[in-house]
């Protein structure tokens, strides 16, 4: 197992509540970071908030809507203001629907645009001077397997899993010169709250049904398994030790060899 220590950074990840973000959180807590859980559903964040105070760090809570540019800039701030730096932040935030374009509602489509891809954007804007002005950052991008794959039924979110790519690629190149770091982490297939829904809306909920469809979709991973939160957050958190120091502008998938 590898071992890290975030002894003395601060961390903000957003969508920090539940599913992957949760599991990222915890993870940097463990490490020794002091986390911010920023999340739209805060009942959920003090939740996880109590369970990571074993850890002994600080661990904030911020209710944030990432696709509200004004929210995440006094977040910045305040977290600024508490905890003195942002070393690293993570845009996990993100929601999924998944249907034919011509099926999908228009507003279900600007859901996942603004949630998604502006609040990846919102989040590097909002950072980036303060970790300009330290001379030190590290920003993990979630984006997507699915950005990769051309797939029917995912036209939107695909778009905007790949928008965080070229999102990525390019903030490394303008903030490298400040010793900012910026990749890309491409969960695989993940049974969060997120995927439960859409199993939901594909099943009507049948538990059977659920299970079932989860292991179709899951049968052909080359390495044999879908992946587990944990799998994501260790990639998270590698991309942010000093070891990671000379990778940016990076993707890296953890799917299990679905995508290359
Ligand atoms: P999840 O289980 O639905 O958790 C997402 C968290 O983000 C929830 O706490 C959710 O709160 C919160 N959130 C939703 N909208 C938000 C907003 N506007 N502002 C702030 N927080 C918001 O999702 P997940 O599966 O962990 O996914 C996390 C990220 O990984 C997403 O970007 C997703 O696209 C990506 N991803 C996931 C998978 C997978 O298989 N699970 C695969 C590839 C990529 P509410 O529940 O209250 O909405």
């Amino acid at each position: 197992m590898i071992k890290y220590d975030f002894t003395g950074k601060n961390v903000i990840v957003t969508g920090g509540s539940m599913g992957l973000g949760a599991s990222i959180c915890e993870e940097f807590a463990a490490a020794k970071a002091n986390v911010v859980i920023a999340d739209i559903n805060i009942d959920e964040a003090n939740k996880k908030k109590e369970e990571l105070s074993k850890y002994g760090t600080k661990i904030i809570t911020s209710k944030l809507d990432v696709s509200n540019y004004e929210e995440f800039v006094s977040l910045i701030e305040k977290v600024k203001n508490e905890l003195g730096s942002i070393d690293i932040l993570v845009n996990n935030a993100g929601i999924c629907k998944s249907a034919p374009l011509t099926d999908m509602d228009v507003n279900e489509c600007n859901a996942m645009v603004n949630i998604n891809l502006n609040g990846t954007i919102y989040g590097c804007k909002a950072v980036l001077p303060v970790m300009k002005e330290q001379n030190y950052g590290k920003i993990v991008n979630i984006s997507s397997m699915a950005a990769k794959l051309g797939n029917a039924n995912s036209a939107v979110y695909a778009t905007t899993k790949a928008g965080i790519l070229e999102l990525t690629a390019c903030l490394a190149r303008e903030y490298a010169p400040f010793n900012i770091n910026v990749n890309c982490v491409l969960p695989g297939i993940i049974r969060t709250p997120l995927w439960e829904n859409m199993l939901d809306s594909y099943t009507n909920g049948d538990p059977a049904g659920k299970d079932a469809m989860f292991q179709q979709i899951t049968k052909d991973i080359p390495l044999g398994r879908p992946q587990e939160p944990k799998d994501i957050a260790n990639a998270v958190l590698f991309l942010c030790t000093e070891e990671a120091s000379n990778i940016t502008a990076q993707n890296l998938g953890v799917d299990g060899g679905q995508s290359y």
